[in-house]
């Protein structure tokens, strides 16, 4: 954000023809933010994907910039959280036209990204010029609540921060595109409004910024089952262990935003201050690795923190083609973690 004002303020005092207003300063500045959602996003999606057959050992990596460029491979939360900054950059808001538009375009052009089961079809039903409301509903009857809709939220809750009752409806907006049963939009506003939330408390000690976190997103999250598994996940101490709310709360499993978003936002408010703990106790209790890591460490990076480390291996992850995981060593010559379920 600083970089963004430095630049306008030079600009004026050389070139005084190009004064920016203020509409487009604050939209600058708002984009500054989802960018540095975007790229923690982006990080945490990558080590997520990276380490997701060897979670239970991730802590072998004693840092994440152990992991080699090589070996890193953003998916389908880094993809589509792209698009949501393509829309914001293009219309400073949420059009669902245009935002089915630049998802089913990006699907397109590059859909080798893990994308769920139901998303490439709904995708490629949008590409032949569906109806993304007629599409979206009739997905598995009443509509997705796939965790999707809330693996995107950070970036939007970082560029409205400042107004949450306008994120709200944003969030909404780019959750029913694709997901459009009212869990999924639970899912996204409760990430969103996180997201926002740790930008807005930035100045604030840990402990004062995340129980800001928790009254926002309690506030702001509709009735049903994941504002239920958000309460209950609110109600584990701090001194409780990721693992003890991940089998409370899940962590992803079923890749619903309810099994995925409580325990997500959890352990955000437990190593909001910590990049590399929020990043590897996420990872290590399994689940859906990429998903819960891309959530919190977009959420972690509003905040501020770490965003050296994040900026570097956000960097990485752009230019890293496809790769597999088994190109990665030692962790991928090693047995796969059991599985939870
Ligand atoms: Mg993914």
């Amino acid at each position: 954000m600083f970089h963004v004002e430095h630049q306008v303020a030079k600009c004026d005092l050389i070139t005084p023809r190009f004064v920016i207003n203020p509409t487009t300063r604050q939209h600058l500045n708002c984009m500054a933010s989802a960018w540095e959602a975007l790229e923690g996003l982006s990080v945490d999606d990558t080590c997520g994907e990276a380490l997701s057959y060897q979670h239970c050992r991730a802590r072998d990596f004693e840092s994440p910039s152990t992991l080699t460029p090589g070996a890193l491979r953003y998916t389908d939360d880094t993809a589509m959280a792209l698009g949501i900054l393509e829309c914001l950059s293009l219309f400073k808001t949420i059009k669902q036209d245009a935002l089915a538009w630049v998802f089913a375009k990006n699907f397109k052009s590059d859909p080798d990204r893990g994308y769920g089961k139901m998303t490439p079809r709904t995708l490629t039903q949008l590409s032949e010029a569906g109806s993304w409301r007629t599409i979206s509903a009739s997905a598995f009857g009443t509509g997705s609540f796939g965790n999707g809709s809330a693996m995107r939220g950070g970036p939007l809750g970082a560029y409205f921060s400042q107004d949450l009752g306008q994120l709200c409806a944003a969030a909404t907006a780019s959750a029913q595109v694709t997901n459009f049963h009212l869990e999924a939009r639970a899912g996204a506003i409760a990430v969103a409004i996180a997201t926002a939330e740790a930008v807005n408390c930035r100045h604030l000690p840990r402990d004062e910024a995340c129980a800001s976190i928790w009254q926002s997103v309690i506030k702001w999250t509709p009735e049903g089952m994941t504002l239920s598994a958000l309460k209950l996940a609110h109600t584990f101490q701090s001194g409780s262990t990721a693992d003890e709310v991940a089998r409370a709360v899940g962590c992803g499993h079923e890749i619903f935003c309810p099994d995925t978003v409580p325990f997500a936002i959890w352990n955000t408010c437990r190593s909001i201050h910590d990049f590399t703990e929020a990043l590897l106790s996420t990872i290590e209790v399994g689940g859906d690795c990429d998903t819960n890591a891309a959530i919190v460490c977009g959420i972690v990076a509003a905040y501020g923190t770490d965003a050296g480390i994040i900026r570097a291996l956000a960097c990485c992850a752009r230019k890293s083609p496809c790769h597999r995981t088994e190109t990665m060593t030692p962790l991928a010559q090693t047995t796969n973690c059991p599985s939870r379920n």
